[in-house]
């Protein structure tokens, strides 16, 4: 048998020894979860919501993705992970704010950018990325002569928003968005500053908090 991986040994018997508070859990685990935050965030390691918001167990529901995407409403196919996520959330545990936090630096949306991946024989992340097809060539239409680093945070910027807006093809998430019971949120967050900035829909820009 393939001995577990020391670190995470190591780590796990610190967190259940140092940081693990037997109140929080056991009332968790009695009661169940009801967190009213939704955040959607990439799966890059640097940005970790419960860390950046300083969470504590039952506070958050994550899902993390590559590129912090939501496909459009569709009920083709079988196994739909993001859109069932979704579905618990609002319709089981009726979150108040679904954010989709997405950040610099992101290996999807630069893969998206360059077209590396679409070089390369994976089968999955091409098909994912392709998402923001449409926002690439507005970004590449709009951004001529820019530098790569802000084509890709314009993209990262876009992507976030495409997201909120294929949100919003959901059916039972337009209905509680529309009558004030959910609210939606986008964010960005630059991982070498540790800056956070908010997504105003009005104007389309970012600023920080
Ligand atoms: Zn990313």
């Amino acid at each position: 048998m393939t001995p577990f991986p020391q670190p995470l040994t190591d780590r796990y018997r610190r967190f259940k020894h140092r940081h693990f508070d037997a109140n929080i859990y056991e009332e968790l685990a009695t009661y169940g979860q009801s967190p009213d935050v939704m955040v959607v965030s990439c799966c890059d390691s640097r940005v970790d919501p419960e860390t950046i918001f300083s969470a504590m167990p039952g506070e958050l529901f994550v899902m993390r993705n590559v590129a912090n995407l939501i496909p459009p409403y569709e009920t083709s196919g079988t196994y739909h992970g993001v859109s069932a996520a979704i579905e618990f959330a609002v319709l089981n545990l009726r979150i108040k704010h679904l954010l989709i936090m997405g950040h610099s630096g992101c290996g999807g949306v630069k893969a998206a950018l360059d077209r590396e991946v679409r070089e390369t024989e994976g089968q999955f992340i091409t098909k994912w990325m392709a998402m923001l097809e449409t926002a690439r060539l507005s970004v590449l239409a709009s951004h001529q002569g820019a530098s790569r680093k802000d084509m890709a945070m314009a993209l990262e910027h876009e992507g976030i928003k495409t997201s909120l807006k294929n949100l919003r093809t959901f059916p039972f998430l337009a209905e509680r968005e529309n009558n004030g019971r959910l609210a939606l949120h986008g964010a960005y967050f630059d991982i070498g500053t540790g800056n956070l900035s908010v997504l105003n829909e009005s104007t389309g820009e970012f600023y920080a908090l």
